[in-house]
């Protein structure tokens, strides 16, 4: 981490599916109520044939609101939150770093999954599930802006735009491809599996991790060092 954690704002986005929790669970809900086609959808996705946002709304397009309670019942029971997650947040309060959930996902699992812990309704960013018609309805509130034409579903790139690069140290913690236009523009990156991958093959630098305790000690190592160098900084002006 540059020494410019120390005379900026430094700022937490946070991926949902694969990173807070163990697993995807768009995924593990398609694979569980495994309606006709899902597998071939998250194909054309993962090989960018389809758009996120094109390809999720059909996924849950495909499923009906018949089944509501079981879906959501589902995606929570079976969810498992990352070791550490709670403690990153902790460290986060005391520093004062905001931390952002930004995520591809659907309110209707994030929010009771993070019912327990301290976050507000407007630290998450994520799309809303809609119960009202024969099938699932997705609606997308942080579409790409003019600046992205990725199709990204939830840009996160977009979201980011508003807490300018000149104020803040923007830290991007993630796991896979929806993660990458979000990394490209931070100043830190701490990824696992896809994400990480892709990091390295396009020279990204980054910091691996596969719980939140690693990040958490780096958080504050680098929190460490930077007071250290603002002090001497201090030091040297008043001499
Ligand atoms: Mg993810
Ligand atoms: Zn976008």
């Amino acid at each position: 981490m540059s020494a410019s954690i120390a005379h900026k704002q430094p700022v937490i986005f946070c991926d949902f599916d694969g990173t807070i929790t163990m697993k995807d669970n768009i995924v593990a809900i398609m694979r569980y109520f495994d309606p006709p086609g899902w597998a071939n959808t998250v194909d054309e996705i993962i090989s960018k044939k389809r758009s996120i946002r094109d390809g999720v709304t059909a996924l849950f397009g495909s499923l009906p609101t018949s089944r509501k309670e079981e879906i959501i019942r589902y995606s929570v029971e079976n969810a498992v939150i990352r070791p550490g997650f709670r403690e990153l947040l902790r460290i986060c309060r005391e520093h004062d770093i905001p931390f952002y959930v930004v995520s591809g996902g659907i309110d209707f699992f994030i929010k009771p999954l993070l019912a327990d812990y301290p976050i507000e309704a407007e630290q998450i960013y994520c799309n809303i599930g809609h119960f009202d018609g024969v099938y699932i309805r997705i609606e997308w509130p942080y579409t790409c802006d003019e600046h992205c034409n990725n199709d990204c579903g939830t840009c996160k790139p977009r979201i980011m735009r508003s807490f300018p690069p000149q104020q803040y140290y923007r830290i991007v913690i993630g796991d896979s491809i929806t993660d990458f236009e979000a990394a490209r523009a931070a100043d830190y990156v701490y990824a696992r599996s896809h994400l990480l991958e892709q990091c390295q093959s396009s020279g990204i630098p980054y910091e691996a991790y596969e719980d939140f305790h690693k990040i958490s000690a780096s958080l504050q190592q680098h929190l460490a060092t930077s007071l250290s160098h603002a002090s001497e900084d201090k030091r040297r002006d008043s001499q």
